[in-house]
């Protein structure tokens, strides 16, 4: 049985004091006790205030983003140790933003995915087809490549230690969410690129345009594990209504 999961992703939003007052409206909003995992990702400016109004409730800390090196001479770059540091224990790998914008591979993602693993961090691996590769017929050629590279040489017990993350890059910030089914049939194809014995067991969630309407439909379906959530997550009511209908 798998475990649900909901992740907010706040990307590049938030003050210090309006990440502590989104902290602070969630812990109030969010059930100290429930069945899926929740988990906040501000951006790294806020990790330190928002791990401080955290403890004592049910949601996690994550970041966005992490680089491949594990410390050194890397300007600008932050390394995993200093997320495990702060009190993270997720970290958000190749989301479309990056793989779009910054030009991040599956390669890169992979290294990334390895060394998240051996520091203490579970990642959470996006991939997800562009509209023009949908319309063209390359989804599934698309989506299970990225699953293929991006976890390329990861043994059995660190692959039942991360989580995938679908998001089709037409869905994302457009309020165009996919349908359940498409979803679903996008989650199966997902699986059947892991390796069998795992197949089963990693969680995989939807990410793009999910709201407090459409996650209920969204969760009903077998394949579909938990959300991750770009701007329903800026909002405590919306992405504590997001949390409820996950459990
Ligand atoms: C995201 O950025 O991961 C995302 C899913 O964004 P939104 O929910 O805004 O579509």
């Amino acid at each position: 049985m798998r475990r649900r999961l909901i992740v907010g992703n706040w990307k590049m939003n938030t003050t210090l004091s309006e990440a502590r007052q989104l902290a602070q409206g969630l812990i109030q909003e969010v059930p100290p006790a429930g069945a899926a995992a929740v988990v906040v990702c501000p951006p790294f400016t806020a990790l330190q205030v928002v791990a401080g109004v955290l403890p004592g409730s049910r949601v996690e800390l994550g970041a966005q983003n992490m680089y491949f090196q594990p410390g050194g001479a890397y300007t600008g770059e932050i390394a995993p140790f200093m997320l495990t540091d702060l009190g993270c224990r997720y970290v958000i790998l190749g989301h479309s933003e990056r793989r779009r914008q910054m030009g991040e591979t599956s390669e890169l993602v992979n290294q990334k995915a390895h060394l998240a693993l051996s520091s203490d961090l579970i990642p959470i691996v996006c991939v997800g087809e562009t509209l023009p590769e949908r319309e063209s017929g390359a989804m599934q050629a698309v989506v299970q490549e990225q699953v293929r590279v991006s976890l390329a040489d990861l043994v059995e017990a660190q692959l039942r230690s991360l989580v995938l993350a679908y998001e089709p890059v037409w869905a994302i910030g457009t309020g165009h969410v996919a349908s359940p089914t498409q979803a679903q049939e996008v989650h199966q194809l997902i699986r059947a690129a892991l390796p069998p014995a795992v197949a089963e067991e990693v969680p995989i969630l939807y990410g793009g345009s999910v709201s407090p309407e459409n996650v209920a439909a969204l969760l009903s379906m077998p394949g579909i594990d938990g959300a991750l959530v770009g701007g329903a997550s800026l909002k405590a009511t919306a992405f504590a209504a997001i949390v409820h209908a996950a459990g």
